[in-house]
């Protein structure tokens, strides 16, 4: 009964929900139902998560309210999924059942094929071609680190795909951390749900971990990652971690497993170069069959500097809108949405120097300039110092490397570790928002 249900919520939800949101509810398709709970299914993890963002919570609502009953709401990724009049009802059983035949863990819009090479990431796909190519004998253990949004997810399922499709027998198992950490805890429990849990992850031929960093603080987890990490590399089976920073800014993680990271490669992603924005921005849109004039589609990749993500974020709200509306993208349009995707405003043509940025965000903090370009560990320090490098990728035209220059032994991955932490909680925290808009207005009045 849920289906009508949710036929009702996405008639509500189309009135009350901003035109950008409703692309994500449009992809959302119904897939089937258990109990109180509405299964939704999407053709990529891309509409899969643009849903959970945009949308999820106000359906839950909407949902609740309509019904007076507790509802949950599951989403699943199902490549052949169609608009619901177009295809037989699909139960549960059958989806997860096909899912099974394939690699219920491997998403497969994510492969070597549409990821776009640049000088950016060159050297972490080739290392990845490698390990695809020869499982467990070279570049064993491989960490792969970058920023939010830098392609981490997709090259390390890329080598789960590749390996998947060449070599059929290997037991291939990609899993984020997070998940390995609830499975975990779920086995813990029982005896029987611990050998199972072991024999899971310690037969694969290829395990692949996403988001390594999640496993800080958490003591039983490394403990249990140790061990699987020792059994498996001790049979020549391949292990793939990525990270959001470089290991030896990871804290909370027990030395010994350190070690074994640095034992094996670790290759970094850097945000790609204007060129190569352009081109993943070009292929986005020839997904979407999306038509966008070339100096639209140039100003877009000007602006949208340190994220795959947010580009693709921006480039699939312009085409929602142009669908939505009728209209085409124009510079004054593009200017307007992708505001949303650069928090901090970006001074244009206005002379700000890097000298500058340290001087007002070392003010802001009351700490002096000397510390903020120098090593010191102080939360306070590292905080103005991470908001300066920040403030110089968006507000200056220098490298990372150029940026790093200006503080100590600060290389381009540790600025680039700064610049992506505070994108990441500049939304949601208010102290360090207000932070940059002064230190931002500061610089203005200047
Ligand atoms: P991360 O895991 O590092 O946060 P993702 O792998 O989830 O980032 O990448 C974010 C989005 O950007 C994904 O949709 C991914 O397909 C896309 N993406 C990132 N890098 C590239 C690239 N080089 N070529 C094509 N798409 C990319
Ligand atoms: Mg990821």
């Amino acid at each position: 009964m849920l289906k009508e249900l949710w036929n009702q919520a996405e008639e509500r939800l189309k009135q009350t929900m901003p035109s950008s949101g409703q692309i994500w509810l449009k992809n959302a398709h119904y897939s089937g139902e258990k109990g109180n709970t509405l299964i939704l299914s999407f053709t990529s993890s891309y509409y899969l998560d643009s849903f959970k963002r945009h949308c999820l919570d106000q359906s839950q609502h909407v949902l609740e309210d309509l019904s007076g009953e507790d509802i949950r709401i599951n989403l699943i990724i199902d490549n052949n999924a169609k608009p619901e009049e177009e295809k037989e009802e699909v139960k549960i059983t059958h989806l997860s059942e096909k899912k099974k035949a394939v690699n219920e863990t491997l998403n497969r819009d994510y492969t070597f094929d549409n990821f776009i090479v640049g000088e950016n990431n060159l050297f972490a796909c080739n290392v990845a071609k490698v390990i695809s190519t020869n499982p467990g004998t070279s570049f064993n253990p491989c960490l792969i680190y970058g920023g939010v949004g830098l392609g981490k997810t997709h090259l390390i399922q890329a080598i789960g795909n590749f390996i998947y499709d060449h070599n059929p027998k290997m037991k291939v198992i990609y899993v984020t951390a997070e998940t390995f950490t609830n499975e975990l805890i779920q086995a813990i429990g029982t005896k029987a749900g611990n050998a199972k849990f072991k024999n899971k992850y310690r037969t694969a031929d290829v395990l692949l971990i996403d988001d390594i960093h999640f496993i800080a603080d958490k003591e039983s987890t490394q403990e249990e990652i140790f061990h699987t990490f020792n059994d498996l590399t001790e049979r020549n089976k391949q292990i793939v971690f990525t990270c959001d920073r470089p290991i030896t800014e990871l804290r909370g993680v027990n030395e010994r497993l350190i070690t074994r990271f640095r034992k094996g490669v670790n290759v970094d992603l850097q945000p790609p170069q204007y060129e190569t924005r352009m081109a993943i921005a070009i292929k986005k849109c020839k997904d979407l069959n999306f038509r966008i004039k070339q100096d639209v589609l140039e100003y877009i990749c000007m602006n949208i500097k340190s994220n795959v993500r947010d580009l693709e974020g921006a480039l699939t709200t312009l085409y929602s809108f142009s669908e939505l509306v009728g209209r085409e993208i124009t510079k004054e349009i593009a200017a307007e949405h992708i505001k949303n995707f650069i928090p901090t405003e970006m001074i244009k043509n206005t002379e700000v120097t890097i000298d500058q940025i340290i001087a007002e965000s070392a003010s802001y903090f009351n700490v002096s300039t000397f510390d903020i370009r120098g090593k010191s560990r102080n939360k306070n320090v590292s905080l103005a110092r991470h908001i300066a490098m920040y403030l110089s990728s968006n507000m200056t035209n220098l490298s990372l490397t150029e940026i790093g220059k200006y503080f100590d032994s600060k290389d381009h991955t540790t600025v680039s570790y700064a610049i992506n932490k505070i994108k990441s909680i500049e939304e949601s925290d208010e102290s360090i928002k207000k932070a940059t808009e002064t230190i931002v207005n500061n610089l203005k009045k200047q």
